[in-house]
């Protein structure tokens, strides 16, 4: 049953992960505009089983009064609300609780913040823990998100560079992912990907939306274009086995996937999420309406 509705605000960052499966950065642009972000709420209510709106990126504090209004207006249909964001506004404690404020009013729901070796690497505490004291200190409750960067596990459990063919860490291999993160990673072969083991495609719980109105199963699959069929529509049409990417996924995963089309890769691939990007990565010009934007494939 799908009950949460996460607004890609933007694809623009002030950071450039390694691990970002969405290729965000400071050159991305664009944003939903206020009447957009109004027509997905009503929508929202259409669906039924909506519990959930998040805001988030890309960074979407970058889009500041975009986003609190987005909040507001989520709150006044009665939805519970999440933000995600990279603290980069957390200069100082006393400084972050001028943003936090608005949220803290609003009564936001949640509030995660990423604080791991990805976003920060200074000597200085990390901007997340500057604006979990900010947070703190007006009586407001927030979590941190801690990516931790691929490593081989042995049996001891002790990371090694090679060994077992266990990969810790909550990475996943899509995105700049795959181009950063990969090397040095044992490969298992393309005749074993045969399952998505991360994503409920037949019943999402949740879809991501961009302003370019793609509704996201799994990242870079889309469902549609909500700017062409309402949101309300396409996940009501939805039907996983019966969508051109997601029935191969479902039925055999990303291996049944290069099968159905069929799409031959030289190379050696980590796991489900990285042989599913690189056959969607060439799949995606045959199928424009339902892989993309291509931005999270890094074509600019
Ligand atoms: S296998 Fe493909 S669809 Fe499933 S979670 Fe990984 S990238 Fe997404």
């Amino acid at each position: 049953m799908l009950t949460g509705i996460h607004f890609l605000l933007t694809y623009k960052c002030t950071y450039e992960c390694d691990h970002c499966f969405l290729y965000c950065s400071p050159d991305a642009s664009g944003t939903f505009t206020l009447s957009q972000i109004k027509d997905v709420l009503a929508d929202a209510d259409k669906i039924g089983t909506i519990e959930w709106i998040y805001f988030e990126g890309g960074e979407p504090f970058l889009y500041f009064p975009l986003m609190v209004e987005g909040i507001r207006l989520a709150k006044q249909h009665g939805f519970k609300v999440g933000v995600v964001t990279n603290c980069y506004w957390a200069t100082d404690p006393e400084s972050a609780t001028l943003w936090l404020r608005a949220l803290r009013e609003l009564e936001i729901d949640d509030l995660s913040m990423s604080d791991d070796p990805f976003h920060y690497e200074g000597d200085d505490i990390s901007p997340a823990q500057k604006a979990v004291l900010g947070a703190q200190s007006i009586g407001m409750d927030c979590d941190t998100i801690c990516i931790e960067a691929p490593a081989v596990l042995t049996k001891s459990g002790i990371e090694i560079a090679k060994g077992a063919p266990v990969i810790s860490g909550s990475a996943r291999f899509r995105g700049r992912a795959v181009e950063k993160l990969t090397a040095g990673l044992p490969t298992r072969p393309i005749d074993s990907f045969v399952t998505c083991p991360y994503e409920e495609l037949e019943k999402p719980e949740r879809v991501h939306l961009d302003n370019t109105g793609n509704v996201h199963i799994c990242q870079g699959i889309s469902m549609g274009n909500m700017w062409d069929i309402p949101l309300s529509e396409l996940i009501d049409r939805y039907a996983a086995l019966q969508h051109p990417i997601t029935g191969p996924l479902v039925a055999g995963g990303p291996t049944r996937l290069a099968q159905s089309y069929p799409v031959r890769l030289e190379g050696n691939f980590v796991d489900e999420c990285h042989y599913c990007f690189a056959v969607r990565s060439a799949l995606r010009t045959q199928f424009p309406e339902l892989l993309g934007p291509p931005l999270v494939y890094g074509v600019v």
